[in-house]
């Protein structure tokens, strides 16, 4: 049976952000693994990638995990987050960021968002805290703040209020691996603890793995022992905690590398793109080009913008279902997480109140993530916007200066 014909969708030609994986170099650093016969997670390549992403980042120590997912989970642990306890998290994230919490028998609090960088509203949590502390309420045992889509969080107000009331946050730099801010310092490396994921639609990508980032030897310590079962030293299986298997592979750390040496260049790229994007889409009527602040320099992990129904009367859907009709793939934002059957008891830190809406329903209502591969050709980008000029023109919106 003719599968295509019964659809009419064509296959996905451009596809919404494959890895770029630079073949030959990562093949040299593969074959090393191999050669050497350590591909498991014990390897010079490890504690080789572990030394450069800290160096790279600019933090004192890194430990390299399985996945984004367990670096996030030992990071909760190391801060001392337990059962019963509230940790504070975005809505508007990954299902990764708060799963950890929960399997801790912890208690994510779903915060809302900003509509600048789309990330944690730090006015809204500083108030929560400061209210907490005249009244003599418990405070959060940790708060776990996002760089979503590689956009750097504003996060100078909620660093100083953490450590003022002693609250350890945690960045979840999945999305945000290079992100900088414009002083310099690294997504991940404002708060006691960063996590990063490589997975294989990340920045950069290791197939799966992760990376925690501290300046705490202490922490960086207990993670890796964490990491690795909780085993102590020698040859004997003497174990003094309960551990997990979350090391990451020498395979994969070579995998890592290779990114690494290739990671400027990925940047760099998907820059070009953003801005390739933006000098395009500016002119569209009813776009709002979520541009970064000053004080930020964004990965562009997922170029994203979003689509005002009520300047343009089109929904989001109507783009993606144009897109895809052309063979392009494109994806609405993280669905927030309160919104989901699994999350949707949590506890919720709105504006309004918990049983207001959310800015994280508005922006993903509207919000929209286009191709961003660092391979994307222009000819494909054109493609991408011409799609989107069509859409716009058959509305009679403006999509040109004049
Ligand atoms: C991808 C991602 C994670 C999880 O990383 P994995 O390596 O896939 O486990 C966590 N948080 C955010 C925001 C992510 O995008």
């Amino acid at each position: 049976m003719n599968t295509q014909a019964a659809t009419s969708v064509p296959p996905i030609s451009i596809p919404l952000c494959v890895p770029y994986l630079g073949e030959a170099k990562a093949m040299q650093w593969i074959q090393a693994a191999i050669a050497s016969n350590y591909v498991s997670s014990v390897g010079p390549y490890v504690d080789q990638f572990e030394r450069e992403f800290a160096a790279y980042v600019g933090a004192q120590h890194a430990v390299a995990c399985s996945s984004g997912t367990a670096a996030i989970h030992l990071a909760l642990i190391v801060s001392g987050v337990g059962a019963g306890d509230e940790v504070w998290a975005p809505t508007l994230s990954f299902a990764a960021t708060i799963n950890p919490i929960l399997y801790l028998g912890a208690v994510p609090t779903l915060c809302d968002a900003e509509t600048v960088t789309w990330n944690l509203d730090e006015e809204l949590l500083c108030g929560e805290i400061a209210r907490r502390a005249r009244t003599g309420e418990k405070m959060p045992k940790a708060i776990v703040g996002v760089h979503l889509l590689g956009d750097l969080a504003p996060l100078s107000l909620l660093r100083a209020t953490c450590v003022a009331h002693h609250i350890p946050l945690i960045e979840d730099a999945a999305e945000a691996v290079g992100g900088r801010y414009a002083d310099g310092r690294h997504a991940g490396t404002l708060g006691t603890l960063g996590c990063y994921s490589f997975n294989g639609n990340k920045i950069m990508t290791t197939g799966n793995g992760g990376m925690i980032t501290t300046d705490d030897p202490t922490l960086a310590r207990r993670a890796k022992h964490l990491s690795t079962q909780a085993r102590l030293p020698g040859t004997a299986y003497d174990h003094n905690e309960v551990g997990y298997n979350y090391r990451l592979s020498n395979l994969s750390a070579a995998l890592g590398l290779a990114q690494l040496e290739l990671l400027p260049e990925i940047l760099s790229r998907k820059a070009a793109i953003a801005a390739r994007y933006r000098e395009a889409l500016v002119h569209f009527s009813g776009i709002d080009l979520h541009e970064p602040p000053p004080w930020s320099r964004p990965t562009h992990w997922m170029y994203s913008v979003r689509v005002s129904r009520a300047e343009t009367g089109i929904a989001r859907d109507e783009v993606l279902h144009a897109l895809r009709a052309a063979g392009i793939d494109s994806r609405p934002l993280w669905s927030p997480l309160h919104t989901l059957k699994p999350y949707a008891h949590l506890p919720r830190l709105f504006a309004g109140g918990a049983h207001t809406g959310s800015v994280a329903e508005v922006l993903f209502s509207e919000g929209i993530s286009l191709p961003c591969s660092a391979g994307l050709s222009e000819a494909d980008q054109d493609r991408v916007i011409g799609c989107l000029r069509a859409l716009w023109q058959n509305r009679g919106l403006t999509t040109d200066q004049g």
